[in-house]
């Protein structure tokens, strides 16, 4: 068995659980969290109990080499985080590089994710996509958006609801107020929305409807 497992849980409904994944936390000897209360509800939740330890961003570099040191010794770890796949805008990937380089196996299982459904949802064209995660908030923000455009394909961003509108006023600003896109809200939840159309027209949308869970920003690609 692999050394480190990357476990993905519910972005939101907890039946999008896999078996597999079940089966693995129940096996491992450690389960290390973004926040442990967040997983040990979850944990509570499937009736799983096993040793929650923290592992979030702000000691990522501290905290991987005892991890290794651990690891190499035979314990076996499953990393997850609070919603989704770890390591994708979520802590991960310093783990990952160093287990590898350490000669040491890592399998990440597949589960929820939040840019899948988002991306399927958009109903833009799937063949080709940059996932672009969270735009920097202030500095080297306007840089990256205009960086994309002449991108030719779907563009998938995270974004936070207070800053939803900022955004995409921005995107219109510099892709056009015709570009079409998608807000993707509270997915695999009772209130998921999809909501498409240019981005004059959702600006228009969120003018008057709340802003409120969490958000994934389809943007069709140049055309
Ligand atoms: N690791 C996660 C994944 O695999 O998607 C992403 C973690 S990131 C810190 C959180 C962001 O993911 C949110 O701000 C939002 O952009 C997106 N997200 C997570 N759950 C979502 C949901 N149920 N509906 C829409 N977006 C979601």
């Amino acid at each position: 068995s692999p050394h480190l497992y990357l476990v993905p849980t519910p972005i939101g409904n907890l039946e999008d659980i896999t078996l597999r994944a079940l089966n693995v936390l129940k096996s491992v000897d450690v389960i290390l969290a973004e926040d442990t209360r967040t997983t040990g509800k979850l944990l509570k939740h499937f009736e799983i109990k096993k040793p929650l330890e923290s592992y979030h961003i702000f000691n990522e570099h501290k905290t991987v080499e005892r991890l290794i040191s651990r690891l190499d010794f035979g314990v076996v770890m499953a990393l997850v985080s609070d919603a989704g796949t770890p390591g994708i805008s979520d802590p991960g990937f310093l783990l990952v590089r160093e287990v590898r380089d350490r000669g040491l196996t890592v399998s990440c299982l597949p589960g929820p994710t939040a840019f899948v459904p988002a991306l399927v949802n958009s109903g833009l064209p799937l063949d080709r996509f940059v996932f672009e995660g969270f735009l920097p908030h202030k500095k080297g923000r306007k840089t990256r958006i205009e960086a994309l455009v002449e991108e030719p394909r779907t563009m998938i961003f995270y974004e936070s609801p207070h800053r939803l509108m900022k955004t995409l006023v921005q995107f219109s600003e510099v892709f056009g107020a015709d570009r079409v896109a998608c807000v993707s809200r509270e997915l695999t939840k009772l209130y998921e929305e999809n909501v498409r159309g240019t981005l004059t027209e959702l600006i228009d949308y969120y003018e008057t409807h709340p802003i409120k869970g969490e958000i994934v920003l389809t943007v069709s690609g140049k055309k």
